[in-house]
């Protein structure tokens, strides 16, 4: 064992840090900026497993490089090789606090993200179950280039259940890392045929995930309990559900008493899906409208009459830069959206914005309030569930924001 640390010791190229630069991996951030670095030795190339030296020559962290403002993505605080048991080893601890939380196992909920990230302590990797198929996208080079050993890990970590693995970080890993990465399965069962999609239960709700054609990884997995929430509060209401993507919002209305829904987006795919996922859970004769169409106009012209209203707007805010004006946009829409609603209205709101906090968010829905007139209490404010779990050192984690507000 002794000789195998030694070995794992000098295995890698070393990246030395400026003088005082540590603190942060000290304090187990998992980032290490460009502008830290000092220089290299053992020519790293982009993607590798790198060590973090300190200028004072002492090891601090083992992680994927990168060339661009993040330069590594810490792997682990120790010197440990990067090999399938590691990559088995993480994710198995993934999936013991899935299992833990009750996730991986009940009937009533076969869809769960295994790998967050930072949050499962593997930066720049998700991973998302949908049933027997896992479906891996890649934020980063190093990850994209593990992803045979990751496939090769999260069979044998899962184990009969799985029966393919899809890969889809074309549009995910960086572009000018020049990959060329094009999405495809990293495997499938024998005899297993590939059918692009497949139909998913969540809170005994069933929907159609197509993970080759859809946005993200197929469904956005982060609003499973904040619809369990819509549907808590559905009963007798007309409802309008904006940036609908698949419906999974306008299906747990329905399951929750909602009287009338309607479902816009401007994606004509995912409005087909939605009409797919009604007709699977309550047949042809709902009383549910799908509009495909821009749903800032939609809410700008939007009649009165809705009871309950959801605003589940892309990230407007994609870098720190651009939060002016996704505020603004986040403020056109709520402000619209509050002035609106039936008095004892219901409104979910919601940013997905990394860039925005929770706090630029909240003062943001204040001044939409103040702006439409109306009294507004907070009843809830959401976040994303516990299958994407924020690692504490790691606060950029946390990038789902929701407000419940009751409007008089
Ligand atoms: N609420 C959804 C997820 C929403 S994702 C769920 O629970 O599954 C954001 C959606 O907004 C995507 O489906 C995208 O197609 C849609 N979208 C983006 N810009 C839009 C616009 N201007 N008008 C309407 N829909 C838009």
């Amino acid at each position: 064992m002794a000789d195998k640390t030694l070995t794992a010791q000098h295995e890698y190229p070393r990246i030395y840090l400026k003088r005082n630069k540590e603190e942060s991996l000290l304090r187990r951030h998992p980032w290490v900026f460009s502008g830290a670095l000092s220089h290299a030795e053992g020519d790293p190339e982009e993607g590798a497993v790198a060590d973090v030296y300190t200028a004072a020559g002492e090891f601090i962290a083992r992680g994927h490089c990168q060339v661009g403002s993040i330069a590594v993505r810490v792997l682990t605080f120790r010197q440990e090789a990067i090999d399938v048991p590691w990559w088995e080893g993480r994710l198995a601890g993934a999936l013991a606090m899935r299992r833990a939380l009750g996730f991986a196992g009940p009937a009533d909920t076969d869809c769960y993200r295994l790998v967050h990230g930072e949050g499962d302590f593997l930066p720049g990797l998700i991973i998302d179950i949908y049933g027997e198929v896992a479906v891996i996208q890649c934020h980063s080079v190093g990850m994209y280039l593990a992803r045979e050993e990751i496939c090769a890990a999260l069979r044998a970590v899962i184990g009969g259940g799985l029966k393919a693995v899809y890969d889809k970080s074309s549009r995910t890993v960086a572009y000018n890392a020049g990959l060329d990465a094009v999405d495809g399965y990293l495997w499938k069962a024998d005899g297993y045929a590939l059918p692009g999609e497949g139909t998913v239960t969540e809170n005994g709700l069933k929907f159609a995930v197509n993970w080759e054609r859809g946005q993200k990884t197929g469904f956005f997995l982060d609003q499973r309990d904040n619809r369990a929430l819509v549907r808590r509060y559905a009963r007798g209401r007309r409802v309008l559900n904006t940036f609908c993507y698949t419906g999974g919002f306008s299906v747990y209305a329905f399951a929750g008493g909602a009287t009338a829904v309607d479902s816009v987006d401007s994606s004509e795919h995912a409005i087909r899906m939605t009409d797919r996922n009604i007709e699977l859970n309550f047949g042809s004769g709902a009383p549910h409208r799908s509009i495909t169409a821009d749903a800032t106009r939609f809410v700008r012209d939007m009649e009165p009459g809705y009871d309950m209203v959801i605003l589940d707007p892309p990230a407007f805010a994609k870098h720190l830069k651009a939060v002016p004006n996704a505020l603004q946009g986040y403020k056109r829409l709520n402000s619209r959206a509050i002035a609106a609603i039936a008095p004892g209205g219901i409104l979910f709101t919601f940013s997905c914005s990394q860039a925005v906090t929770v706090e630029q968010f909240r003062t943001t829905v204040f001044t939409s309030a103040a702006i439409a007139g109306r009294n507004v209490r907070i009843l809830h404010q959401l976040t994303q569930p516990a299958d994407h779990p924020v690692n504490i050192y790691h606060p950029e984690g946390e990038y789902l924001k929701g407000l419940v507000l009751y409007v008089e």
